[in-house]
């Protein structure tokens, strides 16, 4: 049987304020344990939460950068269960009254295509402290750092029809989010994750099938490998005549397969109801029109504009835009080296390439746009070659300074003058009458032989273009 494979995500982006959404206290990652959380986040008698006026401002810029309604009025809500992490006994969230409702994500597909994704709802929520339950003998650490820290989370409709498509929906949405400054995207810190909900249903059938909940799920990568193991095992379940449970699996990376962690019929029944603590969060028109006077250029219409502007394949330009750091970069380096085409190149493979190799985001490149530009300026004017380019490249990342530094202190100065690469031709020339003779004959292939000697010789610093040239004067070709 051909099978149909069904998944909506819910992502949890952390919004990037500097306290907490009810209280005072710091969001800033890594600090010792416990040292970042007040009487609010231990949730105290007698201590009422304050709301953080960023986050709603947060949330209405991101409903309007997804063409989604901003609720006028949203109300928060109390999602009671216990937890040693959770010291109210409850998690301040958002119910039947979200901020965001009803918006929608472009995703691109690998074939070039483009498909809309439905987003059923945002919501602002406080996220949960950390159950640690290394370095405690057989006990488990609670660190309330993390407690009250401020949430998004982001419901998709169930319209993704493959783990590829899950996976450009959640790249899609970590770019918006950084973007828009909202958050920080941070997978590594958990500012970016994701529930993967899960389902396969016959070829034709109309009615989804049971879902799994895959949770929280901090890689591009993981995403699509735990989707698509997920799909495999429900496959094998139902064509060997079992049934799916709907329950909360968790992904585990190192053995790379889903594990039960509780089934549905388990889960707590969560009591919400709104919380007599808060406010409901209004949103006045004059208010969405300052936010909308505020949202940045967002990656489709970049990308477009990098099309336009600077003349770049649409392939260019969409891996330019995936972020709005890279598009930063690209835009200073070619403003520096006036040249579009070489900076594009130079951005998405050897600066990509290099990040990638040590693991780097962009905001800690060793090699700085600046230096990237001046570098090319330097290929622009003829003092280097591009084979050179690289090596220098290296050098800057290794941090030996700037191209014009090393291009003075290691003499790679391209060699322009004639005369010098008269003198090195003339003794290649010499030096192999056969070829010569071969390449008078007609033998056009040698023409690289020649060049290649020329370079060998001055160390990679003559002009491949100049010394061919004056190769066919010589020979008189
Ligand atoms: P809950 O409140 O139990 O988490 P929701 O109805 O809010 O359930 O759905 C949560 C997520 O699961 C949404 O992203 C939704 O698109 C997705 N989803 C719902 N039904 C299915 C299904 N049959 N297969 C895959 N995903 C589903
Ligand atoms: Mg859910």
């Amino acid at each position: 049987m051909e099978w149909e494979t069904v998944i909506g995500l819910e992502i949890h982006t952390q919004l990037a304020t500097k306290s907490k959404i009810f209280s005072g206290a710091a969001t800033a990652y890594g600090a010792e344990p416990n040292t970042q959380a007040c009487a609010v986040d231990l949730g105290l008698p007698g201590v009422l939460p304050v709301l953080n006026r960023e986050v709603v401002t947060m949330a209405a810029k991101f409903g309007l950068a997804i063409g989604a309604k901003v609720a006028p009025l949203s109300v928060f809500a109390r999602k009671n269960y216990f937890y040693p992490d959770l010291p109210k006994g409850y998690q301040i969230s958002q119910y039947e009254l979200p901020i965001v409702e009803h918006g929608t994500l472009e995703i691109e597909l690998e074939d070039g295509t483009t498909k809309i994704i439905g987003v059923t709802r945002a919501h602002l929520e406080e996220d949960a402290g950390k159950s640690l339950h290394e370095d405690f003998h057989g006990m488990t650490g609670i660190d309330l750092n993390r407690a009250g820290t401020p949430l998004l989370e982001i419901v998709s409709e169930p319209d993704m029809r493959s783990a590829k498509e899950a996976v450009a929906y959640m790249k899609k949405m970590h770019s918006l989010v950084t973007y828009l400054g909202i958050s920080d995207g941070n997978m590594q810190e958990g500012s970016f994750r994701c529930d993967a909900n899960v389902s396969v249903r016959p070829k034709g059938q109309k009615e989804f099938g049971t879902r799994t909940e895959l949770k929280n799920i901090n890689s591009f990568r993981f995403v699509e490998r735990a989707i698509n193991f997920e799909v495999e095992r429900q496959i094998d379940v139902l064509e060997s005549g079992g049934k799916i449970i709907q329950e909360t699996r968790l992904y585990d990376a190192d053995k790379d397969e889903t594990r039960s962690m509780r089934s549905k019929e388990e889960a707590m029944d969560y009591r919400y109801f709104p919380d007599p603590d808060l406010l409901p969060v209004a949103i006045s028109e004059k208010q969405l029109a300052e936010v909308r006077n505020t949202l940045p250029e967002l990656p489709d219409a970049k990308r477009q504009r990098f099309m336009a502007d600077y003349g770049l394949s649409r392939d260019d330009a969409g891996q330019l835009t995936a972020d709005r750091m890279t598009a930063d970069y690209f835009e200073t380096v070619a403003g520096k080296c006036g040249d579009a085409k070489l900076a594009a190149n130079w951005v998405n493979t050897s600066l990509a390439g290099a990040l990638n190799k040590d693991g780097k985001a962009i905001s800690a490149s060793p090699v700085s746009a600046d230096m990237l530009g001046g570098m090319l300026l330097r290929i622009k004017d003829n003092t280097i070659s591009g084979k050179l380019a690289k090596e220098i490249f290296e050098a800057m990342w290794q941090g030996e300074g700037d191209a014009d530094t090393i291009i003075d202190k290691k003499g790679l100065r391209q060699i322009t003058d004639t005369g010098a690469i008269e003198t090195v031709l003339d003794e290649i020339i010499a030096a192999n009458p056969q070829q010569v003779e071969q390449l008078k004959a007609g033998k056009d292939k040698l023409m690289g032989f020649f060049v290649g000697q020329v370079m060998k010789q001055t160390g990679g610093k003559a002009n491949p273009g100049q010394v061919n040239e004056l190769l066919k004067k010589k020979l008189g070709l």
